[in-house]
């Protein structure tokens, strides 16, 4: 058995207006003064009101910055550390996707421990305790509001670095459902898909143990059984809640073993030609699991047995292939492109491509070994 160290960090507060307990949650840590880190979109929705006022209800003091960009860089960090170092905040809230959660955390980061950001790339680099954060995810995707990690983009060289220490894990997650069901159509295809990808890659790491493999086991049951649900019933609060609480378990299933080639070749694809998150995964997956299943295909066997029988989910025989189809028609069925060529990529580009991916250190835990030459293969099956 691989051995494995596991504490759960993170409080999980679950259910349908649970938003409305970010104040009392609040106050519970001893807070004072509360910053919270979104996006324009998530004020626009009501979102970040409803949080305020819940604040304020406790006398807690609130800021607001709401300049968390997809895909977060240096200079968001930036522009929140000008509204931290004169708030002074004694609790950090993230109240968005991804990009506001992993900002929040890249803000704690510098806030508490001095430095840029670049001072956190890599694992434990944090040199202090720091903030409390409570997640209040919008999305079902990243699952961030489960993880130590974030990962901002360094504004000059757009490289993706993933910041990781336990001291950043969030206090407390807060998963209210009802939040889901504003996300744009495309929001929930893009970041449905990189939750799915989370669940199947980190089945399959070198990291592996008993306790991601419980995540990501539950996360796939949830996720891959209600993804075309929440994108043909926006408002079914039921698969809203099951994708909800599938990113968490993913974002957990990530922080016990980390992810594997399909990231590795996604960030390039972001780096280079801006493509979403979601959509470079989610394309690239069904090859990686076409690759790893010339070594690996009983894996993938066990994992559809999670699924067997359910309407719609492949049979477990088919193995690899069966899972990579199943994956693509996920993809289509999001409305995203399911090869390079579709997206833009030029084929002349992929070997350059292909060095980028092969220096992404999420790609050390892919099951099988990865090298520029075999990576370059997987980018020629997918264009
Ligand atoms: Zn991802």
């Amino acid at each position: 058995m691989q051995p494995f160290d596991f504490e759960l960090k993170t409080r999980m507060v679950s259910g349908s207006d649970s938003i409305l307990r970010v104040g009392e949650l609040a106050a519970e840590l001893g807070t004072k003064k509360a910053m919270v880190v979104t996006d324009k979109g998530i004020v626009a929705a009501g979102h970040v009101a409803i949080a305020l006022e819940s604040l304020q209800k406790q006398n807690i003091e609130t800021v607001v910055f709401d300049g968390a960009h997809e895909n977060p860089t240096t200079k968001d960090v930036d522009a929140g550390m000008e509204i931290a170092r004169s708030f002074e905040p004694d609790l950090l809230i993230g109240l968005g996707g991804g990009s506001s959660m992993d900002c929040a955390k890249g803000v704690n980061f510098v806030y508490s421990c001095g430095g840029q950001m670049q001072d956190y790339w890599g694992v434990g680099k944090a040199t202090k305790p720091m903030l409390p954060m409570i997640a209040i995810p919008t999305t079902a995707g990243t699952g961030s509001e489960m993880q130590s990690f974030a990962l901002i983009s360094d504004a000059e060289t757009h490289v993706k670095m993933a910041c990781g220490d336990k001291k950043a894990s969030c206090r407390i997650a807060i998963l209210d459902p009802k939040l889901t069901v504003t996300q744009p159509e495309a929001v929930t295809a893009l970041t449905g898909i990189d939750a799915i990808s989370h669940a199947v890659e980190t089945w399959v790491t070198k990291k592996r143990n008993p306790v991601s493999l419980l995540y990501s086991r539950e996360a796939w049951k949830l996720l891959a059984t209600n993804f075309s649900t929440v994108l043909q019933q926006p408002d079914n609060v039921e698969a809203r809640a099951a994708m909800q609480l599938g990113a968490a378990w993913a974002g957990l299933a990530i922080e016990n073993s980390m992810l594997g080639a399909s990231h590795a070749l996604a960030n390039p694809l972001t780096a280079t030609y801006d493509t979403a998150h979601g959509q470079a995964v989610g394309l690239m997956l069904p090859h990686v699991v076409r690759f790893n299943g010339e070594q690996f295909d009983p894996w993938y066997r066990e994992l559809l047995l999670s699924t067997a029988g359910v309407d719609g989910m492949p049979d477990p025989a088919s193995g690899a292939r069966g899972l990579a189809d199943f994956l693509t028609s996920l993809v289509e069925t999001a409305k995203l492109a399911t090869q390079l060529s579709g997206c833009g990529v030029e084929k002349e580009k992929l070997p350059q491509l292909a060095e980028g991916a092969a220096k992404q250190w999420t790609g050390t835990f892919n099951p099988r070994d990865v090298d520029q030459e075999s990576l370059l293969s997987v980018y020629e099956s997918a264009w």
